[in-house]
């Protein structure tokens, strides 16, 4: 039997465990995914992923506050992917030749559930409202999908340097001022706005498709776009998608969702 750990502080809450059995469960496949607490420093951290790939582990998902300590780690003591060096952050961690190796499926899993919800990327006009960790790792998927995209963040400079530090043709910030004008195909929220319940300045701001990267919640943002007319979903497919990227890493196992009984 496979086993698998999510490692975060606090972890209680994780939903990976019932996700990862569900998709496991999909393919016939028979294994342990557990949480794992961990203490909030890097020395308990890097002798929790020691310990558990020591032991015969498969792999590990990484969560807050968790995952710019694994980055420095696999960039240190193994490798990383592509997605995980543009991000800075590590969500998954497996052994590759004997080496711990880093990936960051968050992006992947927004591009899959953007697919899966029917919207065109390549050649899309996206916006994205943020400039924190999650925008960061959504950049190269979303550019590696054809999308041209422009960040507006609350603090001008950090979406500015975000742009700079990724130098592509297609990526551009624009001042948090300019939001409420803005004309997009693809809105995203990747603020923790809707988790605070504070309002985005929209103003005028149009899409044809908005996507709030948070779930679970009543968000200001997908109302604007949805009184527009614009179709709208939250970020819980975004959560599905990256476990499956995950899973699909370590197994080698394609997910198909349509086969797979969600647990909530
Ligand atoms: P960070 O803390 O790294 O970044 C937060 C961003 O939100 C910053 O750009 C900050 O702007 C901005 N912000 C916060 N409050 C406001 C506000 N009131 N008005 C305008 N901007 C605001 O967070 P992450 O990037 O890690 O996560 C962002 C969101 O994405 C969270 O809601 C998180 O839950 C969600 N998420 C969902 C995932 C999923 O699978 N569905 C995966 C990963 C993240 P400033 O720079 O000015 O402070």
């Amino acid at each position: 039997m496979q086993h698998f750990i999510v490692i975060g502080n606090p972890i209680s809450h994780s939903k990976s465990p019932d996700l990862h059995h569900a998709f496991a469960d999909s393919v016939g496949l028979d294994i342990r995914y557990q949480r794992q607490f961990c203490p909030d420093d890097a020395a308990s951290f890097t002798a929790v992923v020691e310990a558990f790939f020591a032991g015969g582990g498969v792999g590990a998902n990484v969560t807050l506050p968790f995952k710019e300590i694994a980055f420095n780690l696999c960039q240190t003591a193994g490798g990383l992917s592509d997605e995980a060096a543009a991000a800075g952050a590590v969500n998954t961690l497996m052994l590759r030749d004997g080496k711990l190796f880093g990936d960051n499926t968050d992006g992947r899993g927004l591009v899959a559930d953007l697919r899966n919800q029917g919207v065109t990327l390549d050649g899309a006009r996206v916006g994205i409202i943020g400039a924190g960790g999650a925008t960061r790792g959504c950049i190269l998927p979303l550019l590696a999908a054809g999308a041209s995209i422009t960040l507006f963040n609350r603090t001008d400079a950090k979406a500015a340097v975000m742009a700079a530090d990724f130098a592509h043709e297609r990526l551009q910030a624009q001042s948090f001022q300019t939001l409420s004008t803005a004309a997009v195909d693809v809105m995203i929220n990747a603020t923790s706005a809707t988790t605070t319940g504070q309002a985005l300045p929209l103003g005028e701001a149009r899409a044809d498709f908005a996507y709030d990267m948070m779930y679970g919640k009543a968000s200001a943002f997908l109302a604007h776009f949805a009184a527009q007319g614009a179709r709208t979903a939250d970020g819980f497919g975004m959560l599905v998608q990256q476990a499956a990227a995950s899973f699909t890493l370590w197994t080698g196992k394609p997910i198909d969702l349509q086969k797979v009984v969600l647990p909530f």
